[in-house]
């Protein structure tokens, strides 16, 4: 199997080219075709295991079309350095597609994440303290929103993120696209997934 099999929008394969991305990985194999579909995911997957393109890639894809300037797709992760490295690796893959993004973290200023928000982004990946910053503020609109991922659930879950995160969920569009990934499935993340995720395709690795 080669990444032609998913058909993605050439701009999208542009960026596995540029990549250096020749096979899917075994998460991807199985996510990427229930994503595109516009399932539901709940994916058993530590990193390391090319989660983050499992779901950056179909994200790309389906953000290619619609409009701009409206944040379209949300990732939650629970730390800086993994918001980094998500935004880094969907800049890398989406280098062809003109879609913008940004990270969200506390401990910078908020200031130039407002000015950015203010330019127009359409993918946002965010840890979940300062995002609630925003949103109450008013300084991000979400309403828009299409897909949201929340990554790596059972570490938010250790840091204590869940109070903020279900916070937020209460102010996203019902109507939308969710995938949840957790390297492990403890009841809290069950009882997470049975509550956001509707008629999810399970994936495992
Ligand atoms: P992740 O599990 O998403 O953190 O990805 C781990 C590493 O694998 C990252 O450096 C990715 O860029 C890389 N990667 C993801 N998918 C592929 C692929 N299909 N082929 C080669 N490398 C990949």
């Amino acid at each position: 199997m080669d990444f032609s099999t998913f058909a993605f929008h050439p701009q999208v394969a542009e960026g596995i080219t540029a990549a250096g991305y020749l096979t899917p990985t075994p998460i991807q194999a199985q996510a990427i075709p229930a994503v595109m579909a516009g399932r539901d995911v709940m994916g058993l997957a530590q990193t390391g295991t090319g989660k983050t393109a499992a779901f950056a890639l179909p994200i790309l894809h389906r953000l290619l079309a619609g409009e701009r300037g409206r944040v379209r797709a949300l990732v939650i992760a629970p730390t800086r350095e993994l918001a980094e490295q998500i935004h880094e690796n969907i800049t890398t893959l989406g280098a062809r597609t003109g879609l913008r993004g940004m990270t969200i973290y506390g401990g910078v200023g908020i200031n130039p994440q407002f000015a950015k928000l203010k330019k127009g982004v359409e993918i946002v990946v965010a840890c979940p303290g300062r995002l609630q910053d925003h949103l109450d503020q008013g300084t991000i609109d979400l309403s828009h929103l299409e897909v949201l991922v929340l990554d790596e659930a059972d570490q938010m879950f250790d840091m204590g993120f869940f109070p903020a995160i279900r916070k937020i969920l209460k102010r996203l569009p019902a109507q939308r696209q969710t995938l949840l990934f957790s390297a492990t499935m403890p009841d809290e993340i069950r009882g997470l997934a049975q509550d956001v995720l509707r008629d999810p395709v399970t994936v495992q690795v």
